[in-house]
């Protein structure tokens, strides 16, 4: 078989693998199948493995880095790969919010308010409203980013109130060993805060290694890396 064919292979068995795992999470905690969207995480990888992960039915794709996320986006957009959505799950500063802004669909990081007034001011007005998750830190880790439980509902309002934004979710990176408390946790703001934004309709935890605390907790969408594209050096 040629390099390339066996590659798409082995993209096609890990992504039949995590859709394995995602249906068997959701049977065991009686939801949906369908009730949990898999992102793909492609970063550090090439654009070269996105279009075979396309070609083998992925259409949601997560960045972290702008740079890398928008040479990839540009060089599929190139290639002819249309109808992907492109979420950008990193850390974002504001000097950074314009690439972001013109060429993504989603945000997961959203977690104060000049970053939303930016992302707002700067989405193009042909482009549909971009998505946003607002991201939560509930660990007490320095290094985690994330607005304040306590000012999520003020964040909140403002994307609510900027037409070129749609509140779409939470979002959060638990600290390691804590997990299930922080999922349970981000699960608890998002059911009370769904009643004043109908629009909510996204709770965006769990990777590769614990997607399946993640849905027994309430995920509506898991960002998957590693456990799709191998390890990364
Ligand atoms: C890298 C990353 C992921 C994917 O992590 P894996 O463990 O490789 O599945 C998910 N979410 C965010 C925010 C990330 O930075």
């Amino acid at each position: 078989m040629n390099p390339e064919a066996s590659e798409l292979q082995r993209l096609q068995r890990n992504l039949t693998q995590v859709k394995d795992r995602i249906q068997t999470a959701c049977a065991a905690s009686h939801r949906h199948g369908n009730s949990v969207a898999l992102l793909a995480v492609s970063k550090t990888f090439p654009a070269h493995d996105v279009a075979l992960m396309a070609q083998a039915g992925q259409t949601d794709f997560g960045e972290n880095y702008v740079q890398e996320g928008i040479e990839k986006i540009a060089s599929l957009k190139q290639q002819g790969l249309s109808g992907l959505t492109w979420h950008f799950i990193g850390p974002l500063q504001s000097n950074k919010t314009r690439p972001v802004a013109e060429n993504f669909d989603w945000v997961h990081t959203v977690d104060r308010e000049k970053i939303a007034q930016r992302l707002a001011e700067q989405r193009p007005a042909g482009l549909a409203p971009l998505n946003i998750c607002l991201q939560v830190k509930l660990s007490t880790e320095e290094s985690k980013s994330g607005a304040a439980p306590q000012d999520v509902e003020a964040l909140a309002a403002l994307v609510a109130s900027l037409p070129q934004l749609k509140l779409r979710g939470l979002m959060t990176l638990p600290e390691p060993g804590k997990e299930a408390e922080e999922f349970e946790q981000l699960k608890a703001l998002f059911d009370k805060m769904k009643s004043n934004y109908p629009g909510m309709d996204t709770l965006s935890m769990g990777m590769s290694a614990d997607l399946e605390t993640a849905i027994a907790h309430g995920s509506t969408c898991v960002r998957i890396g590693s456990a799709l594209f191998g390890a990364r050096t």
